[in-house]
């Protein structure tokens, strides 16, 4: 009998997500965004789940590939460019589109620019605006300059113009609210021709009405996260992932007894404790906290002692039912992995990333 956990993976509940955000946003061509192997939930089977995405959305360079070498014949983007002059190449040869944010990969453009336009290559590129995010963009007052070099280039077929949100799920962001960031877009692209592309889930979810995209990029919504400002049930999200487990072991206890390493917890009076086949070695938060929500046989308890390597502790005390082969959900279906997350401190994105090559996965 294998350890009795496993990732299953919804596809379903993807095209479910993916029709949504596309109701979202009407008029516009949705990316389906797959980085980091579909957020966790593998990249094929992410490519299925976006079967109706307009194109795919992703870093990694060997994994655009990957997916040309499966079948996907619409576009691709590289959202974060190509990394090296040699990319252009790959770019070439498997249809790539890719975002253009930095001078350096403007002179690569310009030096490759004779051999590609030789061979009748043309790019669609996406020129990137640093609307305040500070991590990867022309600024707004160089961004025409950048545009108009750009154009220049022999082998640029079409350029659209993009940018990113940092606070799109937090309207009144202090520091960078989205207005802000909408008005620096607005200034740097004044007068130049091109698609836009703006919106990330946040975007998609709680801006639709007042922004214009000829492209959105949603990447966690697809997965059934949401990137904050609502709950996956109001925005009407499925989980694309849900990680299961088993009761393995149970341990009845006495007041004063302790659980786990660093004996963090203490039973204030008799208590059952259910030892769960999941711990931080599957991607579980070493970090989750005493409260943190656990579903046992379709009812809600809570995490008590530190999570170990491959086994965590929940309580079972009014689950008198429950035993050694009860089921156990982590997150997924029945526990929004977005409770689960907030109790780590961390966001659903990091969890189903973190999901280790140890825990079998399925789909259903
Ligand atoms: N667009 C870009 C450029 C991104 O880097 C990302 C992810 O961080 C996305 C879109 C998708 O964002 P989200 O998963 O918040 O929808």
């Amino acid at each position: 009998m294998p350890r009795p956990i496993l990732a299953t993976i919804h596809i379903d509940s993807m095209k479910h997500n993916l029709a949504l955000a596309k109701s979202k946003s009407p008029g516009a061509k949705a990316w389906g965004v797959l980085k980091a192997n579909g957020y966790g939930h593998g990249l094929e089977r992410a490519m299925r789940g976006f079967a109706d995405a307009d194109g795919l959305a992703l870093i990694e360079v060997d994994n655009a590939v990957k997916l040309r070498e499966l079948g996907w014949k619409k576009p691709i983007l590289l959202l974060e460019g190509f990394f090296s002059p040699s990319d252009l190449h790959t770019m070439a040869g498997y249809d790539l589109q890719a975002a253009v944010h930095c001078k350096e990969q403007l002179a690569w453009l310009e030096d490759a620019a004779p051999q590609l336009s030789a061979r009748g290559i043309r790019f669609d590129l996406h020129l990137k605006m640093n609307t305040g995010m500070n991590r990867l963009g022309f600024m707004p007052e160089a961004f025409a300059a950048a545009h108009a070099r750009l154009s220049a280039i022999s082998c640029v077929g079409s350029i659209t113009l993009m940018t990113h949100f940092a606070n799109a799920d937090d309207v009144d962001h202090p520091l960078l609210p989205i207005a802000e960031q909408i008005r620096r877009f607005e200034l740097g692209a004044a007068g130049l021709p091109g698609k836009r592309s703006l919106s990330n889930s946040a975007g998609v979810l709680l801006h639709h009405e007042h922004l214009q995209n000829d492209w959105v990029r949603p990447g966690i919504m697809l997965y059934g996260g949401t990137p904050g400002g609502g709950t996956a049930e109001a925005f009407g999200l499925q989980p694309a992932m849900t990680l299961s487990s088993e009761i393995i072991g149970v341990q009845d206890l006495a007041a004063g007894e302790v659980v786990g390493y660093g004996s963090r917890f203490q039973a204030t009076g008799p208590m059952r404790i259910g030892v769960v086949a999941c711990g931080y070695a599957d991607g579980y938060p070493r970090v989750a906290p005493l409260g943190t929500p656990v579903l046992v046989d379709g009812v809600r308890t809570r995490l008590v002692g530190r999570v170990s390597m491959d086994m965590l502790t929940v309580d079972l005390t009014d689950l008198p039912q429950a035993q050694i082969g009860s089921k156990v959900v982590l997150w997924g279906q029945g526990l929004p992995i977005d409770e689960v997350a907030e109790a780590a401190g961390t966001i659903g994105y990091e969890l189903m990333c973190a999901l280790t090559l140890r825990v079998p996965v399925v789909e259903g």
